[in-house]
């Protein structure tokens, strides 16, 4: 791959990869300057977007098309994110001042340093997904989670109460079936639990708050009903 294509990298292509929306926000990035010095290397082009969280972003050319990736939730799907627009605006804008067209990065030399960043600022739920998933399909890896986690639930089964209570809230916050089934997973882990502890007679108060906060999610209230305790 040569470094020196011309590929169609202009406002209308950016616009065109991210949506009107993702676009116009974009460009507000940019203009009010939240974009912090692009660093070119091995033909790819990085540089961070100054929000909160701070993301990172790496445009490179692959195929004669741009390749992106950012590090927050939207670019971390795939998708050409507003961070990616403003980097490629900057970048276009820098290209104009220094005189003719901006030189076209090329393929990007990744490290597993870069694999380590980006997961990093992953959040915490997906990447404990993305184990799961692994675990699914890994016997080895599965056999390890099950013994750390029998473990832990057998030493410190205090902590595991309290981290099951703690993983209930942000699990039905995503709003998924799949989501559901996982908090109703946690929720029989809680009750077996407190069984464990001697306190067996706070588990109903709590599966009732639970019921109260999350009504509107009709498809968890179905399963809540369905669901047997004994
Ligand atoms: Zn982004």
């Amino acid at each position: 791959m040569s470094s020196t294509l011309t590929i169609p990298i202009n406002r209308r292509a950016l616009r065109r990869m991210a949506g009107a929306r993702s676009y116009e926000r974009g460009e507000g990035y940019a203009a009010i300057g939240r974009i912090g010095a692009l660093s070119e290397h091995d033909g790819t082009i990085t540089a961070k977007v100054h929000a909160s969280p701070e993301n990172r972003v790496t445009l490179w050319v692959e195929d004669e098309g741009l390749e992106s990736s950012c590090t927050c939730r939207v670019g971390a799907n795939g998708a050409f994110c507003k961070h990616c627009v403003a980097v490629g605006l900057v970048w276009l804008e820098q290209g104009s001042k220094g005189g003719g067209a901006p030189k076209v990065p090329g393929r990007p030399a990744v490290t597993m340093e870069d694999v380590r960043q980006y997961l990093a600022g992953q959040d915490k739920n997906a990447l404990v997904d993305i184990l799961l998933e692994q675990a699914m399909d890994d016997d080895r890896l599965r056999r390890r989670f099950l013994m750390k986690a029998a473990k832990r639930e057998k030493d410190h089964a205090e902590d595991s109460l309290a981290s099951y209570k703690c993983q209930v809230e942000p699990t039905l916050n995503r709003k998924n079936d799949e989501a559901y089934g996982k908090a109703l997973g946690l929720l029989r882990r809680i009750h077996l639990l407190m069984g464990r502890l001697g306190r067996s007679c706070e588990f109903p108060r709590y599966l009732e708050s639970a019921r109260s906060a999350h009504k509107p999610k009709r498809n968890f209230m179905k399963l809540l009903e369905r669901a047997k305790w004994s």
